[in-house]
């Protein structure tokens, strides 16, 4: 499951990504097709598909990452507001099936969502 999962392998740093953030728990990095100037994707190290596989342990990571958005949306330039944004199975628009949190900001129009 993991071997194949692009998150995991920007995890482990088989594929290059533009990190701004990253610590034991979690990385952040550029989305590769922002849909707003500011677009975020938080990803946990540990391998979960969605907030469906989500556990009563992982609570404290999914705190952590809310918590850790406006941080980071404010440090990357979006100052005037932003969204916080997990995607979850087909209807809800998920095409990465490792958990993930959009943090998209700046001026608008966006693209998408
Ligand atoms: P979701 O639709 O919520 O599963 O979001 C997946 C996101 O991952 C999309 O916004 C993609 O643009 C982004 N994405 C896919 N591959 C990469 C990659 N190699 N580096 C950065 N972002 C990626
Ligand atoms: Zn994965």
């Amino acid at each position: 499951m993991t071997e194949n999962c692009i998150f995991c392998k920007i995890v482990r740093g088989e594929i290059p990504s533009r990190r701004v953030y990253e610590d034991d728990d979690l990385i952040v990095f550029h989305d590769i097709h922002p849909a707003a100037p500011v677009h975020l994707l938080m990803v946990p190290r540990e391998h979960f598909a969605n907030l469906d596989a989500a556990e009563p342990r992982h609570e404290r990571l999914l705190g952590k990452m809310q918590l850790l958005a406006p941080r980071l949306a404010r440090e990357q330039g979006a100052t005037n507001g932003y969204r916080v944004v997990t995607n979850n199975g087909p209807d809800g628009g998920q095409e990465v099936y490792h958990l993930h949190v959009h943090v998209l900001g700046g001026p608008r129009p966006w693209k998408r969502l």
